[in-house]
């Protein structure tokens, strides 16, 4: 048994070239070859070329005729919040029966919500709950995953979230990066006055931040800069916090206005800047000159009925743009990234071929994962979709139809 896979008379988006984020115009260049073949052996990569020019004399177990369609690498999800406990089906019901956001939260809904539900989960339960999440992400195509924490906003269940993340990332086939996220909202106990908000920020510089840098539970650090969440001024200190402690940055930034997140993601260097809403001309331009990667998430926008982030305008102004479920139980429980793929061309006017990179390979970079992840080339990963199509961009075309033929993580096919 040699171990090694053949897959024959593909049309395959390899999107082969430099492993850095690709910029406006080089985001639509996914580096097809027509008639192609793929060896794969030991979960990774071993050849990708055109079937023509296949290496004679290959001793292989198995080998799956193409017939034209399409392969591409399988989708890295860089923006979900999936470790949470409960549900929040009602507060969706309230709000598709008009109910406005202070009904809601007085009605118990809204992150509070979840934080009380995480809380009250313990490791094992909490697993259990996101696990099922995760599986089927997988079969919607998604092989990597950045987790982010921020439904504990207490140490302990925030060192719980982001164990259960690395817990879900020891399994085979999923590769996971953590982002702890503990500035998501101001909690329950923290609400009373100005003095205990402060509070809460120290706590989060003196306790949680270096509890999760011990344990090396998190990848990176986000907040939740916005209207009604974090300042910028918290968001500087949290972050810079972080830096010290070697955990790199990301940011939520301008989803409900020109709050200034977008800047201070420019300002530090961030790996990606998130939601985007609202974002200026001067804005785009700072992420550009930063080197930071914007991410959209549409479906957000489609589930609260907002304005699509200006996905085009990015683009056309030189970024590299990333696309990600927000998959988080309130205001975007999607988990299928390919029809969130749609939702970035329908409603933020991305190309269909700037729309696969963005969740492809400009998403593996945002999350340090581009020598590993979202290209097709040897010593790469074996992480793949095989559509029932020969034109990719029936995914956006049919969004939503399953044209998922078959996903393939780390080599092995992930089950239906
Ligand atoms: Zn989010």
């Amino acid at each position: 048994m040699s171990g090694r896979r053949l897959f024959r008379h593909a049309r395959i988006l390899t999107l082969a070239g430099s492993a850095e984020a690709r910029r406006g115009p080089a985001m639509r260049e996914l580096a097809v070859i027509e008639d192609g073949a793929m060896v794969t052996e030991g979960g990774r990569i071993a050849w990708v070329g055109a079937d023509a020019d296949l290496p004679t004399g290959l001793v292989i177990d198995d080998v799956h005729e193409l017939e034209g369609r399409v392969i591409m690498p399988a989708f890295v999800d860089s923006h979900t919040h999936l470790v949470w406990g409960g549900d929040r089906r009602d507060e969706m019901q309230m709000r598709l029966e008009g109910a406005d956001y202070e009904a809601i939260f007085a009605a118990g809904g809204g992150i509070l919500s979840s934080v009380a539900r995480t809380r009250a989960l313990d490791e094992d339960a909490l697993f259990e709950q996101s696990a099922a999440r995760l599986a089927r992400m997988r079969r919607c195509g998604t092989t990597a995953f950045e987790i982010k924490s921020g439904y504990g906003l207490d140490l302990e269940t925030e060192l719980r979230q982001l164990r259960v993340a690395r817990r879900l990332g020891e399994m085979q086939g999923v590769r996971v990066r953590t982002t702890c996220l503990t500035a998501h909202a101001v909690p329950e106990e923290a609400r009373a006055d100005e003095t205990a908000r402060a509070a809460f920020v120290d706590r989060i510089l003196d306790e949680v931040l270096p509890a999760v840098a011990a344990e090396q539970l998190a990848d990176f650090c986000d907040v939740f800069c916005d209207r009604g969440a974090f300042t910028v001024e918290e968001t500087r200190r949290v972050l810079a916090r972080a830096a010290e402690l070697g955990i790199p940055p990301r940011l939520h930034a301008n989803e409900f206005g020109h709050t200034g997140g977008a800047k201070l993601a420019a300002e530090v260097g961030a790996r990606s800047a998130d939601h985007l809403l609202h974002l200026d001309a001067e804005e785009r331009a700072a992420l550009r000159e930063a080197g930071v990667i914007a991410t959209l998430l549409p479906g957000t926008s489609l589930v609260l009925a907002k304005p699509f982030a200006d996905g085009r305008a990015m683009v056309d102004d030189g970024l590299a743009v990333a696309v990600a479920t927000d998959c988080n139980p309130g205001s975007c429980p999607m988990e299928n990234l390919g029809l969130v793929l749609a939702l970035a061309c329908h409603g933020c006017r991305l190309l269909p071929a700037e729309a696969i990179c963005a969740v492809t390979h400009n998403a593996a970079v945002s999350l340090d994962l581009a020598d590993e992840r979202g290209r097709l080339e040897p010593g790469l990963a074996a992480d793949f979709l095989e559509l029932d199509t020969d034109d990719e961009r029936d995914l956006v075309y049919h969004a939503g139809s399953p044209f998922l033929r078959r996903v393939w993580a780390a080599g092995s096919l992930v089950p239906r």
